[in-house]
């Protein structure tokens, strides 16, 4: 793993929330201390959904500021646009004549955002993967901490990477997806219906952004029940995801002294929740008011996106020639 190259990005399609941290955000952090990391505001694939561009330099110079709020270096890794990359747009041509209409259409993430937006199922939806695989091996990268919800598509960009090297000749290394613990993360909804998200499940979704009040307010109502009547009963899904937020925000021995009244059937949920949300207040606030700061620096996110464009752009200057010329495109 040493001198391993890391890839991964965020769309700027919203706010980012405590699934985009816990499950991406912490592990670049840890990540660009220990490798030649490459993180970019995924523009491009926000255009697949958000076509609307009223609001997109906002959300991109959010996520940037997010980024670094959350301790993101420029000086270490390169912080970029994927728009600012041309050469993504080309390996993404080449790599389209490599991906099957037939396993595009079979994506999860595909079939559900066709029901999100059926008047809009457009070819660049169809051919995310494909555009997120070129994305990654542009700069030859191996490791790509995402969350849980991204395994499906990572499986594909591997697929993508091989096809290109059995056709044309070893270009590219297996891009895998990271996490430093064992298993990939998926951080719940307060509601209990699914996963943290920038535009769905708004309510129920706690957001780097998010006022004081509002993470009291919102944790206050995540779904509970009058508690266990029997010892050591299993959890109810909605309860289990207390726990596991609790897990991501709190201190070890809170966590465990709610499961042993949970165990015991002394537990009062209404406790929980105010000392849950009294800990993601302490983790957020500070990310948000850093981020508030570095969102009103135009300067300084310039200087950024720059920066990295410079840095992503020699990498994938550097691997279209190998491209080429293993396509067969260079003719004298
Ligand atoms: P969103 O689904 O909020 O629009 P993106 O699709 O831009 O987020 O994903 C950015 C990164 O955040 C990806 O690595 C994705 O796996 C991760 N991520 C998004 N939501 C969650 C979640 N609820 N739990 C864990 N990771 C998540």
């Amino acid at each position: 793993m040493e001198n391993a190259i890391v890839m991964s990005g965020i769309r700027p399609t919203g706010f980012l929330h405590l699934g985009n941290y816990f499950g991406a955000v912490k592990n670049y952090v840890k990540m660009q201390d220990e490798f030649t990391c490459y993180f970019m505001v995924a523009d491009l694939h926000s255009l697949t959904t958000h076509p609307d561009t009223k609001e997109l330099k906002n959300h991109v110079t959010r996520v940037l500021a997010e980024y670094i709020a959350c301790g993101l270096d420029p000086d270490k890794a390169a912080l970029y646009c994927q728009s600012h990359i041309r050469e993504t747009a080309e390996l993404y041509l080449y790599l389209n004549m490599l991906a099957y209409k037939g396993e595009l259409e079979k994506t999860a993430t595909f079939k559900e955002k066709v029901r999100q937006q059926p008047d809009n199922a457009n070819a660049g939806l169809l051919t995310y993967p494909v555009l997120q695989a070129a994305d990654i091996i542009i700069h030859r990268a191996t490791l790509v901490p995402v969350g849980k919800d991204q395994e499906q598509h990572l499986e594909m960009a591997r697929n993508f990477a091989n096809r290109f090297n059995h056709r044309y000749g070893d270009v590219f290394p297996e891009p895998k997806a990271f996490n430093y613990g064992e298993q990939l993360i998926k951080v719940p909804s307060l509601d209990g219906t699914g996963k943290m998200s920038k535009s769905e499940n708004q309510n129920a979704t706690i957001y780097l952004a998010d006022e004081d009040e509002l993470i009291r307010k919102k944790v206050m109502k995540a779904k509970t029940d009058a508690g266990p009547t029997e010892p050591n009963s299993p959890k109810p899904d909605y309860i289990e995801n207390i726990f596991l937020l609790m897990k991501l925000v709190s201190a070890e021995e809170v966590t465990a002294k709610f499961e042993s009244d949970y165990n015991n059937c002394t537990i009062r949920y209404g406790d929980m929740k105010k000392q849950l949300a009294e800990d993601m207040v302490k983790f957020i606030a500070p990310i948000r008011e850093k981020a508030e700061a570095i969102r009103n620096n135009h300067t300084l996110l310039r200087e950024v996106m720059e920066k990295g464009a410079a840095k992503a752009g020699k990498s994938a200057v550097a691997t279209m020639e190998i491209v080429r010329q293993a396509i067969g495109l260079k003719y004298y």
